[in-house]
C-alpha cells in the first residue's frame, strides 16, 4: 500500500467536515482537516447559529409591545442597541468556534489553516505550495451565496455580511423569497427597518405547503412588509446620497439603504482543482456522488452543501457520520432522506415534514387533510391578530400521516417531536388517542378536524 501522509484529508471544517474528521479519527484513522477561514463553517460562523440568536433578539420587539397587555409598564419607545446584540452574538460564535476546534484537537485531528486545492486523486496542495497525500480525500467545502450577474451587483450584500453591519438600515430590499430572505426580513422588520422582498416568481418559500406559506405572506403583509413578485432583478444604481435604486422587471424602481441577495447558494467547487482528479460536477457545480458519498474519483468523497442534495446542517452532519462509520468504523451506513423536518425562522416561524398537500395529491390515490386554524391564547390577550395554522395530510387508505405543516409561535420546537411520529408512520387515530396537554398550542396536533 502506498505510504500516505494521512488516511483521510478533509477539506472544510464546517458541520459535515468536522463530524467526519472527528468520527474517522475516533475509529482510528490519521486525519487532517484543512480550513481556510474559521472552524465551524457556515452554520456556526455565518448561518444557523448567529441567525437564530438574531431571531431571538428581534423577537423582543413584539414581546415588549405585548408585555403591556400582561401588566408590565414598558416605555412606548424601548431603546435597542444593535452593536450590543451583534457583538454578543459574535462572542457566542467565537465560543462555539473554539469548542469545535478543541473537539477536533482532542480527537487527534490535525487542523491545517490553509486553502487547499486537489492536485491528484490522493494529493492536495496547500496555499504555500506544500503537498500532502492521503489515501482518501473528503470534500466538505460547502456553498456560498449566489449573487445575480447584473449591473451594480457589487452594491448589494449577502447574509455573510448581514451579521457585521455597522447599523440597522432604515430601508432594506431583499432579493429572493426563500429561507434566508424570510428569516432576515423578520429580523430587520422587528429591528425597525422597512423591508421589501422581491422575487422572480409569484411564490415565497417554494417547497413548503401552500396554505402555510400563504399564511406567512398574509401575516407579513399585515405587519407592513412589502412584496414585489414576478420581479426579475435588473440592476442597482448607487445615488449621490449613498442610497441604492433597484430596478426590476414589471415594477417601478425602489430606493433603499441596503440590498441583500438571498437567491440560493452555489457549491464551492470553483477553484478546488477537481479536474485534476477526474471528479465530475453537475450543471450547478455540485460534486456528483453515489449513495455512499463517493465521487467519480474512487478515492475522493463529498458531503454536505457541496453536493447540493439537501442543503441543511443536520443532513451534512449525518452524511459526515455515515461516511466515517462506513469507511473507518466497519459499520456501513446510508443517510435516509425521507421525512426530513425543516423550519424557517421567520416571524412567526413555520415548519414542515413529509409531503405537502399538492405532493400528496400527486403521489397518493386518495388523501385526507385535517387542520387547525387558531389564535394562540397569548396572542388573544396581547390583542395580536395573528393566527396559527397546523395542517395534517394523511393517506386516505391507511390513515398514515404523510405530512405535517405548521406556522405559529414555537412550531419548530413542536414539529421536531411530532416529526418522530410521522417518521415512525403513525396514523391520525394514534395521534387522537393521545390526551391533549392543556393549555398548549401543541395540543392542536391531537385535536385536528
Ligand atoms: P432558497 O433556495 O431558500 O431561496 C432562493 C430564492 O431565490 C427563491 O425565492 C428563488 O426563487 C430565488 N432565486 C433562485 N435563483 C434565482 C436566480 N438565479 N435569480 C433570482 N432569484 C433566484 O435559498 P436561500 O438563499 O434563502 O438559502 C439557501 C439554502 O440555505 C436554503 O435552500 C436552505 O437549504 C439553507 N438554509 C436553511 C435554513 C433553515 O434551515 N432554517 C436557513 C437559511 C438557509 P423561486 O424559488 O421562486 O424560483
Amino acid at each position: 500500500m502506498a505510504d500516505y501522509d494521512y488516511d483521510l484529508f478533509v477539506i472544510g471544517a464546517g458541520s459535515g467536515g468536522t463530524r467526519a474528521s472527528r468520527v474517522a479519527a475516533a475509529h482510528g484513522a490519521r486525519v487532517a482537516v484543512a480550513e481556510e477561514y474559521r472552524v465551524g463553517g457556515t452554520c456556526v460562523i455565518r448561518g444557523c447559529v448567529p441567525k437564530k440568536l438574531l431571531v431571538y433578539g428581534a423577537h423582543f420587539a413584539e414581546d415588549l409591545a405585548d408585555a403591556k397587555r400582561f401588566g408590565w409598564q414598558v416605555p412606548d419607545q424601548c431603546e435597542f442597541s444593535w452593536p450590543t446584540l451583534r457583538d454578543n452574538v459574535m462572542e457566542e460564535v467565537d465560543r462555539i468556534n473554539a469548542a469545535y476546534t478543541t473537539t477536533l484537537e482532542s480527537h487527534g485531528v490535525e487542523i491545517i489553516h490553509s486553502r487547499v486545492t486537489i492536485t491528484g486523486p490522493n494529493q492536495v496542495t496547500l496555499a504555500d505550495g506544500t503537498v500532502k497525500t492521503a489515501e482518501r480525500i473528503l470534500i466538505a467545502v460547502g456553498a456560498h451565496p449566489a449573487v445575480p450577474d447584473c449591473p451594480g451587483a457589487e452594491h448589494g450584500i449577502t447574509s455573510n455580511e448581514a451579521f457585521h453591519l455597522e447599523a440597522i438600515p432604515k430601508r432594506v430590499l431583499i432579493a429572493g423569497a426563500g429561507y434566508i430572505a424570510n428569516e432576515f426580513a423578520g429580523i430587520f422588520h422587528q429591528l425597525g427597518a422597512h423591508v421589501i422582498i422581491m422575487n422572480r416568481t409569484q411564490d415565497i418559500l417554494r417547497g413548503y405547503d401552500l396554505s402555510i406559506r400563504d399564511r406567512l405572506l398574509q401575516i407579513s403583509l399585515m405587519k407592513g412588509l412589502e412584496f414585489r413578485f414576478d420581479a426579475a432583478f435588473q440592476g442597482i444604481e448607487k445615488n449621490n446620497d449613498g442610497c441604492l435604486t433597484v430596478s426590476m422587471a414589471n415594477h417601478e424602481p425602489v430606493t433603499v439603504d441596503m440590498v441583500i441577495f438571498a437567491t440560493g447558494r452555489v457549491p464551492n467547487t470553483g477553484s478546488l482543482g477537481l479536474d485534476a482528479a477526474g471528479v465530475e460536477l453537475d450543471a450547478k457545480g455540485a460534486v456528483v456522488v453515489d449513495e455512499d458519498n463517493r465521487s467519480t474519483c474512487p478515492s475522493i468523497y463529498a458531503i454536505g452543501d457541496v453536493t447540493n442534495r439537501v442543503q441543511l446542517t443536520p443532513i451534512a452532519i449525518r452524511e459526515g457520520q455515515a461516511f466515517a462509520d462506513t469507511i473507518y468504523g466497519n459499520k456501513p451506513t446510508r443517510v435516509d432522506y425521507t421525512n426530513i423536518p425543516s423550519a424557517v425562522f421567520s416571524h412567526p416561524p413555520l415548519a414542515g415534514v413529509g409531503l405537502t398537500e399538492s405532493e400528496a395529491k400527486q403521489t397518493l390515490g386518495s388523501i385526507r387533510v385535517y387542520s387547525s386554524d387558531f389564535r394562540p391564547m397569548k396572542n388573544v390577550l396581547a390583542n395580536r391578530n395573528e393566527r396559527a395554522l397546523y395542517k395534517m395530510i394523511c393517506d386516505g387508505e391507511t390513515g398514515r400521516i404523510v405530512g405535517l405543516h405548521m406556522i405559529g409561535p414555537d412550531v419548530p420546537e413542536i414539529l421536531q417531536a411530532a416529526a418522530i411520529a410521522v417518521k415512525a408512520g403513525l396514523t391520525k387515530d394514534q395521534f387522537d388517542e393521545t390526551v391533549a396537554l392543556h393549555p398548549t398550542m401543541a395540543e392542536e396536533l391531537v385535536l385536528m378536524r
